[in-house]
């Protein structure tokens, strides 16, 4: 069936397996995350009823990807699963090398020290937590060159995800090309709410680069949302499909880390792609210090053969509407109750104002944290914060202040139904309601890196 605008969007899939929640009281929920130290990352899954901590890891697979698994050739070497990922890759993302990683953070990890010298700067679309600290501990410096929009969540720009190219300019005026490895382009960037790079800005972009001789590296997490909003906005993609649009976004990079947790529809595994053979050779001899052999980089067998498949499903146009059509449901429903979010409605997930939510806790109050426990004790919906917890702190040990303070509803893909996503903003509403009376908290414990995983608070 062609997709028809006049009929709304349903899931191109039916259920043959469920999983069972387990129901909680109010009174469970606040022992358990008062346990928790107020951080939805330190709670009991089986505690929690809706899950939407992540969209990471968390999708559900297909019969095809299950069947897939049963297929894994989990020899050390050369395993038939590598050799199918790398066909997937190269014929939907049309990268020339690539190595498996157990996760995107793996590649990251990798790429950052093969690209990067000490005292190089790393200009990207707005920072992602690990992405900047392998930046970091690479000896690099990240300089944020996305639009002033993106960090204004009432600006309803189409494509919050562009980058500012004067800003990118003035970066190279004052340090010179030589010292920028590569530019950093997130499609569909997370931090600023899922929000759309176009087409029309990566061309400019690309224009710009190959002029100073600087890479692009793409942070492709979640591309083929990208391309669905490039489809639906972008003037000229109309007719394309998200497999042609995915194609050109690559096409206009040098190479690629991917967490194919979210995007492709899998549990576990990333890789990391690059068509320049030196890099390559480099990341390849350096794979097998942090994660493996090259042809398995961390991942088993059929873990890789899950993501081949993934790959192929999730550049499907049927797939990516239901997908995104379920994120734009849960939006609309909390916008119609007044709640105040992020906008235009992005790809993954709702993330919702904490600072317009709670405007009389001031940022050291940690709003966002205190917002994500509140909603998870009213219903037990598990929300994360984006916000100055996971800002993290400077090199120099100063707290980054970031202009958003976001609480995060992250949709896993294909896992729950609009009823659930009504009950979602009903219960954000019922807080919404008290949310004078609510009072912000202190950090009790916080770890060296990347704090919001495991830091935890006490109530004010
Ligand atoms: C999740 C994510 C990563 C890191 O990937 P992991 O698989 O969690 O290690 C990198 N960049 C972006 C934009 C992400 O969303």
């Amino acid at each position: 069936m062609k997709s028809n605008k006049k009929v709304s969007w349903a899931e191109p899939y039916k259920m043959k397996m469920v999983e069972l929640l387990k129901m909680t009281t109010r009174q469970q929920r606040v022992k358990a995350i008062k346990e928790a130290g107020y951080n939805t990352f330190l709670l009991k899954s089986e505690d929690v009823y809706i899950d939407l901590l992540t969209d990471s890891g968390t999708s559900a697979m297909s019969d095809r990807q299950w069947s897939g698994m049963f297929m894994g050739d989990e020899a050390y070497a050369g395993s038939r699963n590598y050799y199918n990922l790398e066909r997937a890759i190269q014929k939907y993302y049309g990268y020339k090398y690539i190595i498996p990683t157990h996760q995107g953070r793996g590649a990251e990890n990798i790429l950052s020290k093969v690209l990067i010298k000490k005292g190089d700067i790393i200009p990207g679309n707005m920072y992602f937590t690990t992405t900047r600290l392998h930046q970091e501990l690479a000896g690099g410096k990240f300089e944020d060159i996305i639009i002033d929009a993106a960090h204004d969540p009432e600006n309803e720009f189409p494509f919050k995800g562009n980058v500012d190219i004067s800003k990118l300019d003035a970066l190279v005026k004052k340090h010179g090309a030589a010292k920028i490895p590569y530019v950093s382009i997130a499609t569909n960037v997370n931090m600023a709410g899922g929000q759309p790079i176009s087409m029309g800005n990566l061309k400019e972009l690309r224009a710009y680069c190959k002029k100073h001789k600087i890479r692009i590296i793409h942070d492709m997490t979640r591309v083929a949302e990208n391309a669905y909003f490039i489809q639906q906005r972008e003037k000229g993609y109309e007719k394309k499909t998200i497999k042609e649009i995915v194609f050109e976004i690559c096409s206009l990079t040098d190479g690629a880390t991917m967490s194919a947790k979210k995007d492709a529809l899998v549990n576990i595994g990333g890789f990391l792609a690059i068509n320049e053979w030196d890099a390559f050779e480099k990341a390849r001899n350096m794979v097998v210090v942090y994660e493996g052999l090259h042809t398995y980089g961390g991942l088993a067998g059929r873990d890789m053969e899950a993501i081949a498949i993934g790959i192929e499903e999730s550049v499907d146009d049927h797939h990516q509407r239901a997908r995104v059509g379920q994120v734009e449901y849960l939006g609309n429903k909390m916008m119609e109750f007044g709640i105040p979010i992020v906008k235009p409605i992005g790809g993954h997930g709702i993330f919702v104002n904490a600072k317009a939510f709670l405007p009389h806790l001031t940022q050291d109050e940690f709003p966002a944290q205190t917002l994500a426990a509140e909603i998870y004790v009213e219903s037990g919906v598990r929300t994360m914060e984006r916000g100055i917890v996971s800002a993290g702190r400077k090199p120099n040990g100063q707290n980054y202040y970031p202009k958003l303070e976001l609480v995060r509803f992250t949709i896993p893909r294909r896992v729950y139904t609009q009823a659930h996503m009504d009950v979602i903003a009903e219960s954000t509403a019922m807080v919404y309601e008290r949310r004078n009376k609510i009072k912000g908290m202190k950090m009790v414990y916080e770890p060296q890196y990347l704090r919001f995983f495991q830091a935890r608070f006490e109530k004010l």
